[in-house]
């Protein structure tokens, strides 16, 4: 059996001439010496190393389609018709749906309080993360959800300035994005800085803590999508030769003569900037966090890490707990990013599922042993409520979030869109409302389902200088809370501390197998015996 989907692919505009495909190779079962294309081998003929990435750089999210052997879907959430958990009474009256409470907790000494169990993916010195802030940092602010500024902002900064010894005294594009989470935000949510190799070397922890007040640095040793650091293209040479002299691997080297020769004639058309390999020890690590805390004045760090293999996840949960590290986000493959290399997405690393088991596993036995255990989050390939609850459930009761990625930047690009055609501000990919939107109005209080529901907290002034794309991510994020509280009252728990694995079922041996779930027809088995042999 293939896991993959063989032949050509959308994300890297190839197409097969022929429509039976070798399933392992890709290529078409008859290649003919006059093909014309559009493999990925024959574009790749052309266009070489340009095919590894997804295409356009800065206007699109890219997420894997491997087929992995179990996933979310392997599992079904059970629903009950007696009981309920964290309500007064098991009333009819008084159980009711809207009541379920989706707020979450994370962080040790100071926690953060989160209107629904998720929060964004790092947007980092992407394009797409950089044109679509103003929704999605108004948005995430909105919704009372956390935000998290990804890695490199202030290394590609065009006005970054730096003292005499190389380190951060001013980035405005660091500011920008702390400045508009902050203008939304409410008691609810809070704003992480990531840092990389690079962040650290340019001291970005200590600009954004001291200068922007920003109180929780996140330190990244991974990510689900690639193995490798964070990377942009660039399409200029002047800015390939200053982001080179700042230190990051940009490939192909743009000093290079012939490069250059290259780049002038039009045969390169870009450059990729390469974050560095980062390489973690115990004792760095903990020094690390001891002085992000005692010198900085951070008051939570978080760490990021991805989908490596047992190793390194069991020293991200281990480490993070003698360390005291508020809270752990852990990264599968199958996720999305906004610049990875597609065959690296496609087939390396631990798959989200996988990795959880893994995870609630190795937190288990810490905590079994009476050790410490950080609040713990997954990522990677979510998005819809149920999504949100099977994580929970599945990890109770060590998981208190998910880490939506690609789904929660959709609505910034929707709302902006409409902003541009309504508003008349810039970057628009649309002259017109498409049909999809036209059917529901051409006014935002027509076409949002939210609309008068903010305007009624916000005022109808702050209504008209909210970013379209807050309101279209309020509206996804309502359609997701009102989602995960039907389920959470089906399965007759109305806070989410009270979610649990018995409230998940395996739909095959091999999901039981790898989770521990117990397969759906052995499932409650016992209870059932009782009632039946009874009087
Ligand atoms: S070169 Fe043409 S015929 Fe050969 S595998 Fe590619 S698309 Fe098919």
């Amino acid at each position: 059996m293939n896991l993959q989907v063989p032949g050509g692919n959308d994300i890297s505009q190839t197409k097969n001439r022929s429509r039976n495909v070798a399933p392992y190779s890709g290529l078409c079962t008859r290649c003919l010496d006059n093909c014309v294309g559009n493999c990925e081998v024959f574009k790749s003929s052309l266009r070489g190393r340009e095919v590894i990435y997804p295409e356009p750089f800065g206007e699109l999210t890219a997420g894997a389609d491997k087929e992995y052997p179990v996933d979310y879907s392997h599992l079904n959430i059970m629903g009950y018709a007696l009981g309920a958990e964290a309500i007064d009474e098991a009333n009819p009256d008084k159980a009711i749906f809207p009541d379920v409470d989706t707020t979450t907790v994370y962080g040790h000494m100071h926690p953060v309080r989160m209107r629904m169990p998720i929060f964004t993916g790092a947007l980092g010195s992407t394009d797409i993360a950089r044109k679509h802030w103003n929704g999605l940092a108004a948005g995430a602010a909105v919704c009372g959800i956390s935000l998290v500024v990804g890695e490199n902002v202030c290394g590609i900064d065009h006005g970054l300035e730096l003292d005499k010894h190389g380190r951060v005294v001013r980035s405005p594009e660091m500011e920008r994005r702390v400045k508009l989470y902050k203008e939304w935000k409410d008691e609810y949510g809070d704003i992480i800085v990531q840092m990389n190799v690079e962040d650290t070397r340019l001291g970005v922890a200590e600009f954004a803590v001291q200068k922007l007040g920003v109180e929780t640095v996140e330190l990244k040793w991974g990510q689900g999508a690639k193995c490798i650091g964070g990377e942009i293209k660039v399409r200029d040479l002047d800015r390939a030769l200053e982001l080179r002299r700042r230190g990051y691997i940009v490939t192909p080297n743009p000093e290079d003569p012939a490069v250059q020769a290259a780049f002038k004639s039009g045969a390169i058309r870009e450059f990729e900037r390469h974050s560095r390999l980062g390489f973690i020890d115990e004792e760095g690590f903990r020094r690390t966090v001891e002085y992000l805390r005692r010198q900085i004045g951070v008051k939570r760090v978080s760490l990021k890490t991805g989908a490596y293999g047992p190793r390194e996840l069991a020293m991200a949960i281990k480490w993070s707990s003698k360390a005291r590290v508020d809270l752990l986000t852990i990264d599968g493959a199958g996720g999305g990013t906004g610049m990875s290399p597609w065959r690296m997405m496609q087939e390396w690393g631990i798959p989200t599922f996988y990795l959880q088991c893994m995870a609630y596993n190795f937190a288990k036995k810490l905590a079994t042993r009476g050790e410490w255990i950080p609040h713990l989050a997954m990522a990677g390939g979510f998005s819809t409520e149920d999504h949100i609850f099977k994580v929970l459930a599945l990890g109770a009761p060590y998981f208190r979030a998910v880490c939506m990625g690609r789904a929660l930047m959709i609505p910034g690009f929707v709302g902006d869109n409409i902003e541009g055609v309504i508003r008349g501000s810039n970057g628009t990919k649309w002259k017109e409302l498409p049909p999809t939107v036209k059917a529901f109005g051409e006014k935002p209080e027509q076409i949002f389902a939210t609309y008068e529901t903010l305007a009624e907290k916000y005022g109808k002034a702050t209504m008209d200088r909210m970013p379209l794309g807050a309101i279209a991510m309020y509206t996804y994020v309502d359609k997701l809370r009102t989602g995960l509280t039907q389920l959470m009252a089906g399965a007759r728990s109305f806070r989410l501390d009270t979610l649990k694995r018995g409230d998940i079922v395996a739909l095959t041996d091999d999901a039981a197998k790898v989770s521990g779930i117990p397969y759906i027809m052995d499932y409650g088995m016992e209870e059932a015996d009782k009632i039946l042999n009874g009087g």
